[in-house]
């Protein structure tokens, strides 16, 4: 079967009401040689729905002009962080301009809905999640930076009760903001992780499987430790012993022995990452041994300082993939590879790159065209 055709995004009787901006009030995108900070600048047009029991559930989704919220001070959504967040990208094909993919928008979808019921709000449905993304990427495709470039997507969702009553809210908003992405890092050089000894990020039984945004704001005092000791990231520990490898900042992490690739197993604290997945994938494909296993920190260092350890990397939607070529450890500076970014890791980047962007045949049915 064509993978393509699979995944072409069915219109089922999903209707959307547009209400767009005439052309002329349009600002245009960026020019490519724009220094653009990541998720700085929204395009036009933004895409809402709300859930509104008394009046049926799920609303029309509306796509309307970017404008502000108005919400008062006693908004639910001031007080006790029941909102979560998605991100993934709309990317021009390399090879026939007119062409848009999302890639595996399904799994963004899938991963909302637990989010949501994470935090006691109503999931939202995961086939018009991936249509209402589709139809407001239709009307600011001409915002999608090429290739390394791309659109990136925030879908996004609050709770629009009122009163500081201690309380899962009854009504949210589901929105999509959309924002030109060029890449996230210089891809020339690796990053610095600092390895954070004392707080963490999630806790078995906590958040840490929902993208919700408590779990950044916690993140944030431990990035700033990380910036000072002149990290870009942290390395993420668990929150029992504090002895075991999770993630690098908001990213999956991954080690490279040689010919194989090992990740920490999923173990109810670490995001399930659709980066994570598709990189796992990619690299049996490609012939390497992959483990997803408990790692020890203790192992990494020494693995890392008797050069065992060939390579390391993050993964996520926004940054695709990192190289890490120095872990700080309190004082100490450990160089992985040389502090050069290794093969596989750049092996790997380019295949998803490629599969992302339209430029090789999709062999594993993860593209989803727009059209
Ligand atoms: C979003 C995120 C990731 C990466 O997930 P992708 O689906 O690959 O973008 C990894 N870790 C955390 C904590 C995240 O928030």
């Amino acid at each position: 079967m064509n993978s393509s055709n699979k995944n072409m995004i069915k219109n089922k009787d999903f209707k959307i009401i547009k209400n767009l901006l005439p052309k002329h009030k349009r600002k245009s995108p960026p020019s490519l040689n724009e220094n653009i900070a990541f998720g700085s600048i929204p395009t036009n047009h933004m895409l809402i729905c709300d859930y509104l029991p008394r009046k049926g559930g799920w609303q029309t989704p509306e796509i309307i002009p970017y404008k502000t919220f108005s919400m008062t001070p006693n908004s639910v959504v001031f007080h006790y962080g029941q909102t979560i967040f998605e991100g993934l990208k709309a990317y021009r094909s390399e090879l026939n301009d007119k062409e848009i993919y999302l890639f595996r928008p399904d799994k963004n979808a899938a991963r909302m809905a637990l989010s949501a019921t994470r935090m006691g709000m109503i999931p939202f449905p995961e086939d018009l999640f991936v249509h209402c993304i589709k139809e407001l990427v239709k009307v600011e495709k001409d915002w999608i930076l090429p290739s390394p470039g791309a659109l990136y997507i925030r879908p996004s969702m609050i709770p629009l009760d009122k009163g500081v009553s201690y309380r899962a809210s009854e009504t949210y908003r589901f929105f999509i903001i959309l924002s030109p992405s060029k890449s996230y890092f210089s891809t020339e050089t690796g990053i610095s992780v600092y390895i954070e000894r004392n707080l963490s990020r999630a806790a078995i039984g906590g958040s840490g499987e929902a993208k919700c945004g408590g779990n950044y704001a916690s993140a944030l005092l431990p990035m700033r430790t990380a910036k000072e000791k002149g990290a870009e990231q942290v390395l993420w520990l668990d929150s029992n012993e504090h002895k075991y490898v999770e993630e690098a900042g908001a990213m999956n992490v991954m080690f490279v022995y040689n010919n194989k690739i090992v990740t920490p197993a999923l173990n109810g604290s670490i995001l399930h990452g659709i980066t994570r997945t598709s990189v796992l994938e990619i690299a049996k494909v490609l012939g390497y041994e992959v483990e997803e296993k408990r790692i020890e920190i203790s192992k990494i260092l020494s693995d890392a300082k008797s050069g065992k350890l060939t390579e390391m990397f993050a993964c996520g939607t926004a940054a695709v993939i990192s190289p890490i070529t120095c872990l700080i450890d309190n004082d100490e500076k450990i160089i992985i590879n040389n502090e050069k970014i290794g093969d596989i890791s750049r092996l790997i980047k380019k295949n998803l790159i490629e599969i992302q962007s339209g430029t090789i045949k999709d062999t594993y049915g993860w593209r989803f065209p727009i059209v």
